[in-house]
């Protein structure tokens, strides 16, 4: 604590995790003693560097990058780079850290990283974008590669950014590998890795709901965030039959009580995608729906809460009025969207919750499907990719209750993806000695 105390979102992390894990550690001979909680919180590497661009104005512009290399027991390090103005040290430390357990968490052989900028994309010009996304790699591309590192995306970085970022580290490093994912079809993305974070995430609320004879059919689903984990969502709640009644953005969430279709996700995805514009433009073309400012959607009375912007956006004040308004299942898209006081709720009142490291870890098994086919040299169809998400899925699901069911038949499923991540990781820790 002492060493990360201005690290609160590390902390909080680190605390869920430790909660959970530390009396597994001492029921267990193999692992006690051996300082590895000790040795996971502290990243194998931390890089930082000056990015330099020009603006649109010609005006020499200065951010900071990074890349936290957080553990690399299992596979080479694995996770996204996130371009937002409140990106620091701790941010990324926290998500990192949560990565590790993530990617134990999908059986693939990946370890866990984060990295990104502090660099606001709101407002900039493809131009600004481009040039900030060539300055960013002309540093980072020498710490990373197919077999070492492997960035992917995250909030502020899609389809356009990995695309700049992808052809700096082709010209520089004169070589075409996988040592990006969420890269474009052509020129060796995967098919399903837009979708996966979403999808998965509904996939795995429809493992939690049927463990109560349940499904998505019929149900009331509030969703938050606008970006690609909530458009994705939205998609596949649609497809199965749920009702989605919000959406949200930084500047506040819309309501629409005749439920949110194809066409009306066709808008919001022309609105943030291709126009970068807010999403209060909804209610425009949709004069019955609601724009609430300032304000997250939990106060809508909902099924289900799908959590898919951005960390700690869901309190124990929010987590209480969800629940009594009947909200039985909820299922993190976003990394670390509920406070430890939430969970807390939820647990008490013994709901389904799935924390984002098990709900949705789709995105990142699905990147590492891509990094399978581009070792390939080959494309698996769409349904393939798709029916191994979901698999990765249920398994993840299933690793949830073996170390998560409680005496009473509750699933704790922080519990149950806190442990299964760590198992993995620490075996593979200790096999290697202390490195
Ligand atoms: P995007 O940048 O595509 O979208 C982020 C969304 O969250 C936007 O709608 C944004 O609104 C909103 N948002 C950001 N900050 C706030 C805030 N303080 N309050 C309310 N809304 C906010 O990012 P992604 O969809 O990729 O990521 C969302 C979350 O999912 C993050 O926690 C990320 O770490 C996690 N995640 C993403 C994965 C992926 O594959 N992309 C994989 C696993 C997890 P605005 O437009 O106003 O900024």
């Amino acid at each position: 604590k002492e060493r990360n105390n201005n690290e609160p979102e590390f902390l909080q992390a680190v605390e869920e995790v430790a909660e959970t894990v530390i009396p597994y550690i001492v029921e267990h001979e193999i692992y006690n003693g051996k300082s590895i909680l000790l040795r996971m919180v502290e990243p194998e590497r931390v890089i930082t560097f000056r990015v330099c661009w020009v603006n649109d104005a010609g005006e020499i512009q200065v951010n900071r990058g990074y890349r936290i290399q957080m553990n690399s027991a299992i596979g080479p390090y694995k996770g996204g780079l996130r371009f937002h103005p409140t990106v620091n040290m701790s941010i990324l430390k926290f998500l990192a850290f949560e990565q590790v357990f993530k990617n134990s968490l999908t059986t693939l052989p990946m370890g866990g990283g984060k990295g990104g900028s502090d660099f606001d994309p709101k407002g900039k010009s493809d131009g600004e974008i481009m040039r900030f996304c060539h300055a960013f790699m002309s540093e980072l591309f020498r710490h990373i590669g197919p077999n070492t590192d492997v960035p992917a995306g995250d909030m502020g970085v899609g389809a356009r950014e990995i695309g700049f970022l992808f052809g700096m580290y082709k010209k520089l490093k004169n070589e075409f590998t996988g040592v990006l994912t969420g890269k474009g079809l052509s020129w060796g993305g995967s098919l399903i890795r837009p979708e996966a974070t979403g999808y998965g995430t509904v996939y795995f609320a429809q493992k939690m709901l049927e463990t109560k004879g349940q499904d998505l059919e019929g149900k009331h689903v509030v969703v938050s965030g606008s970006g690609n984990v909530a458009q994705y969502a939205v998609e596949k709640c649609i497809q199965l039959g749920a009702k989605v009644l919000t959406m949200s953005d930084s500047s506040g969430y819309i309501y629409d009580n005749e439920g949110i279709n194809t066409e009306k996700l066709a808008l919001i995805m022309e609105l943030k995608n291709v126009k970068r514009a807010r999403i209060s433009e909804y209610i425009k073309t949709y004069p019955n729906s609601k724009f609430i400012k300032a304000k997250t959607p939990w106060e809508v009375k909902c099924d289900i809460a799908l959590p898919c912007a951005t960390q700690n956006e869901l309190n124990d004040e929010d987590a209480k009025v969800l629940l009594k308004n009947g909200c039985i299942c909820v299922s993190e898209g976003a990394n670390m969207p509920s406070t430890i006081k939430a969970v807390r709720e939820f647990h008490k009142a013994k709901i389904l919750y799935a924390p984002g490291k098990a709900s949705n870890a789709g995105g990142v098994a699905t990147s590492g499907l891509e990094m399978t086919q581009n070792s390939l040299r080959f494309n698996w169809t769409r349904d393939e990719v798709d029916l191994k998400l979901k698999e990765i899925m249920a398994n993840i699901h299933d690793s949830c209750i073996k170390y998560g069911k409680t005496e009473d038949g509750y699933i704790d499923y922080v519990k149950g993806a806190n442990i299964a991540g760590f198992v993995k990781v620490a075996d593979a820790m200790l096999a290697q000695g202390i490195v």
